[in-house]
């Protein structure tokens, strides 16, 4: 057995997480956490661009990162983020549609797994101590 370079390599966990900035709520956390947001377009050059999700992380070019939470998107949408994130020229192409990115969130988030805010089970205010 040998050890190269003096140095035993053993901890592939403690490699540090990759971070990114939510562009809807600027926390930044664990890129796993968010959802990597790609500008797409049609075929042909009249086509509407649009913000599409990339779950994979496969999509080239550059990306946005997003919690996967309706209020993200939300607060993403009010300060072009997205525009600004993508570096989408919305003066050329039009502006960048998020309903395919709204669709893609009202899918996963009924699974449960995406929650960005956990409900709160009673919010009613009911006194009871
Ligand atoms: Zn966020």
């Amino acid at each position: 057995m040998e050890v190269w370079w003096g140095t035993v390599v053993t901890q592939p966990s403690a490699r540090p997480a990759p971070t990114r900035t939510c562009v809807g709520c600027r926390q930044k956390t664990t890129a796993e956490q968010l959802l990597r947001v790609v500008a797409r377009s049609g075929r042909s050059p009249q086509d509407s661009w649009y913000a599409a999700p990339d779950p994979r992380r496969r999509a080239p070019g550059r990306g946005a990162h997003l919690h996967p939470a309706e209020a993200c998107l939300a607060r993403a949408e009010k300060s072009r983020a997205f525009v600004r994130a993508l570096r989408h020229d919305a003066a050329t192409y039009g502006p960048l549609d998020l309903e395919p990115l709204r669709q893609h969130l009202r899918e996963t988030s009924t699974t449960g797994i995406t929650q960005h805010d956990p409900p709160r089970p009673d919010e009613t205010g009911s006194i009871s101590s």
